[in-house]
């Protein structure tokens, strides 16, 4: 653990870091107790019946030229001001309404720090207007809690101050809560009632008084705040080794240290019975950390993004029925495409749960932070639809202003929709990319050149036809053609 880095922590994080094809009948929304309105993507038999952005707020810059911005992490401080992370999530919730993304996750939406209750409550009145889901970030046992950061009874970080017997421990019986450098440097936490940056807080999943806490802040939560949702998650930067712990997990011995099935199982049933108890719509997305692609041979701690243990299924099974189950792709895709390790095998099952797949593209976790990835998402939802997803969920923090998000986020919004099922690259390219970029031979030189990041030695060549072309384009499109010059001219040492 000594030799792990921030980074590398923070790639194994997904809160530190988002049915078969719906159509079917027998899956109807009805049936499992969830809102159908037709705004939230479910027309027709489309494949893909559920689009998310999926956000941390300090990394988010919908609302331009103003300082602050993270561009990459989790976990951060917040560094921007009450009224841009207002505007920032106003620009990206409209954004989203108009372009038919049915839900936005937004992880540290409740902080002191960029004005707490009264600035999320102006976040659901757009989200509301723009018929688009506003969903809180929750971590149940670390991750701040229901109130990330500040000085509220539901943050998680106070709760264990007042009640330090209740933090998780590590197998040497030391508490949990450590803060990681960019050098891998780990230090435990001992400060008290200081703003962040946070560290990793863990609490123990055991105990009833840290159950009754998170489903208590729950309650809370949707009492005083009109969201569409929650997307949950137990923890994945270490789990409680305490006995109560290691009794209760039949599976997972003490190696088993980063996250935990066997606590999804304990607390998503508890704390979406505490959402429903007061918002009986809400949406509740449940996150594995994991991809479906079973694991055969002996038994191993899992990873972030990694295959799943036979016996986890027992524990999926547990999910309530009709909350939306979250997995991840990121390592089941080399380059785009996605890999043979994702077999026939790796799919999930229509039922009882609705299914979201998300991967970390186009960001710093997973490549380079608003590239194009119109084609490595349409290979990914490919797949998706055909492993039975109904859901696909996208990092959503860069500005549309950037043409890689821009594009990126129009093929989210088109691909498996009601003009493009088969999630044809093609045809993305001629009846959406191409308008926006000169044409579509342009259309297809934009996706040839923004894949030169891999093969730099000729940049310099398309930087040269890309200038010569820019003159003769509309000036929305040279617009986005002068990003991608810029991007790959960022590529490319300056001369000493
Ligand atoms: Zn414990």
């Amino acid at each position: 653990m000594s030799t792990l880095n921030r980074r590398e922590m923070i790639q194994m994080s997904a809160a530190c870091g988002m049915g078969a094809v719906i159509g079917d009948a027998e899956f109807s929304e009805h049936a499992l107790g969830v809102d159908a309105s037709p705004a939230q993507g479910t027309s027709g038999a489309s494949p893909i019946q559920t689009r998310m952005f999926w956000t941390w707020d300090h990394s988010t810059e919908w609302a331009l030229n103003r300082p602050g911005a993270h561009t990459h992490g989790s976990c951060n401080e917040y560094g921007r001001s009450t009224d841009s992370f207002v505007q920032d999530y106003t620009a990206l919730l409209r954004w989203c309404g108009q372009h038919q993304i049915d839900a936005v996750v937004v992880w540290g939406l409740l902080r002191d720090g960029h004005g707490g209750v009264e600035s999320a409550k102006r976040l659901c009145d757009v989200a509301a207007k723009e018929n688009v889901r506003l969903l809180c970030g929750v971590g149940l046992n670390a991750y701040g809690g229901v109130y990330y950061e500040g000085n509220s009874p539901h943050n998680l970080e106070r709760h264990l101050e007042a009640h330090p017997e209740l933090l998780a421990v590590d197998a040497e019986g030391n508490p949990l809560s450590f803060t990681i450098d960019l050098n891998g440097k780990k230090t435990p936490i001992t400060t008290k009632g200081q703003p962040g940056p946070r560290g990793f807080y863990q609490a123990c999943p055991s105990r009833r008084e840290n159950q009754d806490f998170m489903a208590e802040s729950l309650g809370w939560l949707f009492k005083n705040l009109p969201l569409g949702g929650v997307q949950m998650e137990t923890g994945d930067t270490g789990i409680c080794q305490c006995k109560l712990c290691r009794d209760r997990r039949q599976h997972s011995t003490s190696d088993f240290s980063w996250l935990s099935w066997e606590d999804m199982g304990l607390m998503y049933p508890l704390a979406t019975n505490a959402v429903r108890s007061v918002a009986k719509d809400a949406w509740v997305v449940c996150e594995t950390y994991s991809h479906p692609q079973p694991h055969h041979g002996p038994d191993k701690p899992p990873k972030f993004g990694d295959t799943m243990p036979a016996w986890a299924a027992a524990e999926l099974a547990k999910f309530p029925r009709g909350v939306f189950v979250q997995w991840v792709a990121d390592y089941f895709m080399k380059n785009g495409e996605i890999t043979p390790a994702w077999t026939a095998e790796g799919r999930v099952t229509k039922g009882d749960h609705r299914h979201v797949m998300r991967s970390h593209l186009a960001t710093s976790w997973f490549g380079n932070r608003g590239e194009l990835a119109v084609d490595w998402l349409a290979n990914l939802v490919q797949r998706s639809i055909a492993s039975g997803f109904e859901g696909i969920s996208l990092f959503g923090e860069v500005s549309p202003f950037h043409a890689g998000a821009e594009l990126n986020y129009l093929a989210l919004a088109d691909y498996g929709g009601a003009d493009n099922h088969k999630v044809d690259l093609d045809s993305f390219q001629q009846r959406i990319a191409a308008p926006l970029l000169g044409g579509a031979d342009n259309a297809r030189d934009f996706l040839r050149f923004a894949r030169l990041l891999s093969d730099r030695g000729k940049i310099p060549a398309a930087l040269t036809s890309i200038y010569g072309r820019l003159a003769s384009l509309p000036p929305d499109a040279a617009r986005r053609w002068c990003w991608l010059a810029n991007q790959l001219a960022s590529f490319v040492p300056l001369e000493p």
